[in-house]
């Protein structure tokens, strides 16, 4: 069979999207691959028609539990149950199961942190490993805007596991994240596939504000008049709630919130009521997004600024996947800037944490020192792999060490933080700015394109829009009395 083939007979499509024809003949004719291809493209399928050719078992890298598990459901409704996903989820019992049979599986996902695990490499020693997929390869780079330090060892891992053909896939990486996704993965020769991280049926709009009421009341205008289904972006969890309920009690329609700190049961369901229709808005932090699969979002609107380019281009591409026109909005009111540097703060160990930490007397298991120490759990991850690696490098004193990693990731973050600032209050037109960051020229300007090359809202209002169908569907009638055909 070839690719045409296995693309309709197995995945109903009839023809491939942008990158994945050129990515999927690349890893066929033997060569490791790094793809970036825009969100919402179809970057799965570059790993999962490949399955169907190659002998063996895929193994895939994924940064989040809640992606795998997605993933691992997506396929399975398609018919396929060879599919396993290994991590923290799975009790003991549940993880020999899986290892016991590891050759039966087709696609088998895995957590970074079970690579780490030399069990696990001994039990995939054993097996054929047709590809080694890493998802959101940019997590590997602490110059990407998600960097996971277990991402960091995985190119160790890769070679234990005797160099696979691999694949590399991302969909926000500069060329400086690339190279360093290539490094760390320890590929020699690789083939990379490149497109642009452009979607042009996605508008973007800045809105100054100058308060924080202003901000607010814009809000709901906005999600009343909007064509829905829409998404709207907080930095907070406390601030997604507040949102949907100041929403809601202003009756802007069906809302709901989401973030990383609700049940994974009502997570679920909250994502399955917004796949069905039964909800217009979702009030999130970043935490929702990756790995759901719904088409026809018709806008994202960031109610607080988002960390970075990267990540903004990443949650406006959740929306207009259908290929139908889609509307970006960010609110800003000045100050906003300074909210993400509080967060930053956090995100890391402060030097008396880490200080208290590292030099905590014995007697006490990791889990009490951290919780003496009042770590969060990616504080403790990001203080544990530093003090790991400066042992393993022979840098002197961890606790410097430790510390210095913090200041130069503040400062990276910083730095992000001020690009995207540059961004709100550009006077240039806004997708040649994104383009430009990603070292990419706007070949075609697609109108409407941003507020700085004109655009006019009305025409993604709900009621514009109901007007346009309601147009069409008149045009249609008449068409068929004419043509005199019935229904
Ligand atoms: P992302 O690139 O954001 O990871 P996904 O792999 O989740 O995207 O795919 C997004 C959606 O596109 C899915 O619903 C998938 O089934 C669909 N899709 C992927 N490839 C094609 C194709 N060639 N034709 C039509 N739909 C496709």
């Amino acid at each position: 069979m070839n690719v045409d083939q296995v693309l309709f007979e197995r995945f109903g499509y009839s023809a491939f999207r942008t990158g994945q024809r050129e990515t999927i003949e690349s890893l066929l004719s033997g060569q490791h691959t790094l793809a970036m291809l825009p969100t919402g493209t179809g970057k799965s399928l570059c790993y999962q028609l490949p399955a169907y050719l190659l002998r063996g078992t895929v193994l895939i890298v994924s940064p989040l539990l809640s992606l795998m598990q997605d993933q691992t459901e997506q396929l399975k409704m398609r018919g396929e149950k060879s599919t396993a996903a290994l991590n923290s989820f799975l009790s003991f019992q549940e993880k020999q199961q899986v290892l016991r049979h590891l050759s039966r599986y087709r696609f088998l996902f895995l957590s970074p942190e079970m690579l780490m695990s030399e069990t696990v490499i001994r039990a995939l020693r054993k097996i054929r490993i047709s590809l080694f997929v890493v998802d959101e390869a940019h997590c590997i780079s602490q110059w990407g805007h998600d960097f996971r330090p277990d991402y960091r060892l995985l190119g160790e891992a890769r070679e234990k596991l005797g160099c696979p053909l691999t694949l590399a896939l991302t969909a926000t990486a500069t060329a400086e994240v690339r190279r360093d996704i290539i490094h760390h993965l320890k590929i020699e020769q690789v083939k990379e596939w490149v497109f642009s991280v452009d979607r042009p049926n996605i508008a973007m709009t800045v809105e100054h504000l100058s308060s924080r009421g202003d901000k607010q009341s814009r809000l709901l205008e906005l999600v009343r008049q909007l064509e829905n289904p829409g998404i709207v972006y907080f930095s907070s969890k406390r601030g997604a709630e507040e949102g949907a309920e100041w929403l809601r009690q202003n009756g802007a329609g069906k809302i709901a919130f989401y973030h990383g700190g609700m049940e994974q049961e009502d997570r679920i369901l909250i994502q399955q009521q917004f796949l069905h229709d039964e909800l217009n808005v979702i009030c999130a932090t970043s935490a929702f997004g990756m790995g759901v699969n719904k088409n026809n979002i018709r806008f994202v609107i960031h109610y607080h600024l988002p960390p970075q380019l990267e990540s903004y281009l990443q949650e406006i591409g959740r929306s207009g996947r259908d290929g139908e026109k889609a509307l970006a909005v960010l609110l800003y009111a000045p100050g906003d800037e300074e909210f993400h540097s509080m967060i930053a703060q956090g995100e890391f160990p402060s030097g008396s944490q880490v200080m208290s930490y590292l030099s905590a007397a014995g007697g006490q298991t990791e889990e009490e020192r951290a919780a003496a120490c009042q770590l969060t759990d990616v504080q403790l991850r990001f203080l544990r792999h530093y003090a790991d690696e400066a042992t393993r490098i022979g840098r002197g004193s961890p606790i410097d060490y430790v510390i210095s990693k913090r200041q130069e990731r503040l400062g990276q973050k910083q730095d992000k933080r001020q690009i995207m600032l540059q961004w709100v209050g550009t006077k240039e037109c806004r997708r040649k700015k994104i383009l430009h960051y990603f070292a990419e020229q706007m070949k075609e300007k697609p109108d409407p394109c941003c507020d700085l090359c004109g655009i006019d809202l009305q025409q993604y209002n709900r009621l514009f829009s109901q007007e346009k169908k309601d147009e069409k569907l008149a045009w249609q009638a008449i068409l068929r009395s004419l043509l005199q055909v019935e229904g």
